[in-house]
């Protein structure tokens, strides 16, 4: 039989990752495989790590691409920093800071959870309390920014009270490096990862790590041998931060490094001060038009992210229903509720690329058609006025 060319659909993608990819990306990923140990390709990594310095708003040596999803930036950060017998605190308000306590366990570490409703910040005196009655702690890991709720957490004062107690610290900013201000130098934060799919608008499957002095001394100083061959940064150091006498570790995604190289200009071209600014403006005018036909926000104003916003599904409403409509009807995507909240909210992302106003006009003009034609409880025929407002304003 014959096989068709695989063709995707065009379609808006509002939803917690991958976010639209900005044609540029695309256009880049299409340009001729060269050798990972080619001059001008190892010319393109050293731009590359610049550029991530930049994003990451930081001047440690070690900042690169793992060549693998978000997933894996978390586990190299937790492989590194964790050894046998080691006790972490760990912040949890939602799905990913669960992750974050598997990944303890299974490099051997004791985790200490400190809980938080979702859709809250981390409280700072919670984590301040586990830090006295867990004086053998080595580690503080918390999710800056929680996707599966909507809430922003304070990573300054978290670094700063887990430092006062000496404890280093792994951040997941998978969801706020280029949405939200993420000052990695500024914070004192020790080891940090990222994802290439959500603000930074790059296909899916590489994650930005970056590691300070302070942490690599304690990789280096390692009683145990980091039990993940693949992410042991002693080795993969030897790749991305060898220079001229690069060693051969694996065989970097060449054409996924040159989406990455293409989103990262695109991010510094803007600024990230301006790319902050857009997403603000733009969470305002879907909040407008969101909150105009009567929707709710799970987050409080003051720790809501921006680029995911996490409503609730109004009542009587078939939540996979509605998504379905909203894909099949108009090709825009729009996130479930994950975890405790599946069936309960949707996560309507406005990242990067897809962080523009006429995004923002389409979600709100298909989500009212969609609710009211499904009998839905709403206000209609004032939202896309609010929007137009507050995108206006
Ligand atoms: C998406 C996400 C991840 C995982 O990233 P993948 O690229 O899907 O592996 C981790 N943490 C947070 C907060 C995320 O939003």
């Amino acid at each position: 039989m014959a096989y068709s060319a695989f063709n995707p659909p065009v379609r808006t993608l509002m939803g917690p990752g991958p976010s639209d990819v900005h044609p540029r990306i695309l256009a880049a990923m299409s340009r001729p495989t060269i050798g990972h140990l080619d001059p001008a390709f190892v010319a393109m990594m050293e731009e590359t790590k610049g550029l991530l310095q930049y994003a990451f708003q930081t001047e440690n040596a070690l900042t690169m691409p793992i060549s693998a999803p978000g997933s894996a930036g978390m586990e190299c950060c937790f492989a590194n920093l964790v050894e046998p017998g080691d006790t972490v605190i760990v912040c949890q308000n939602g799905v990913f800071g669960g992750r974050m306590k598997e990944n303890v366990e299974r490099c051997g570490g004791t985790p200490v959870m400190v809980e938080d409703t979702w859709g809250e910040a981390v409280d700072p005196d919670k984590l301040e309390a586990a830090l006295k009655a867990h004086p053998q702690a080595s580690l503080v890991a918390f999710v800056h920014a929680e996707t599966s709720t909507g809430a922003q957490s304070d990573a300054r004062a978290l670094v700063e009270l887990a430092h006062r107690h000496d404890c280093l610290t792994i951040v997941d900013a998978v969801t706020s490096l280029g949405g939200t201000p993420v000052k990695v130098d500024e914070w004192a934060i020790d080891a940090i990862y990222s994802g290439s799919q959500k603000c930074l608008s790059c296909t899916p499957g590489l994650s930005p790590v970056s590691f300070s002095e302070r942490a690599l001394e304690k990789v280096r100083n390692r009683s145990h041998k980091v039990q993940s061959w693949f992410l042991d940064l002693n080795l993969v150091m030897g790749y991305w931060g060898g220079g001229a006498k690069r060693a051969y570790h694996h065989t970097a995604p060449v054409n996924a490094l040159y989406a990455l190289h293409e989103a990262l200009r695109i991010l510094h071209e803007e600024g990230l001060e301006s790319a902050w600014e857009r997403h603000r403006h733009h969470h305002l005018a879907l909040k407008a038009g969101l909150e105009a036909m009567g929707l709710r926000f799970i987050v409080d104003q003051a720790h809501r992210l921006p680029q995911l916003n996490a409503v609730s599904i109004p009542g009587g409403v078939d939540d996979a229903q509605v998504r379905a409509r909203l894909l099949g009807d108009y090709n825009l995507e729009i996130g479930a509720g994950l975890g405790a909240l599946a069936g309960k909210v949707w996560r309507i992302g406005q990242m990067g690329h897809a962080s523009r106003a006429e995004n923002i006009l389409l979600c709100v003009a298909a989500l009212e058609a969609v609710l009211s034609d499904s009998g839905a409880d709403i206000h209609t025929g004032v939202a896309l006025a609010a929007t137009q407002q507050a995108l206006g304003a």
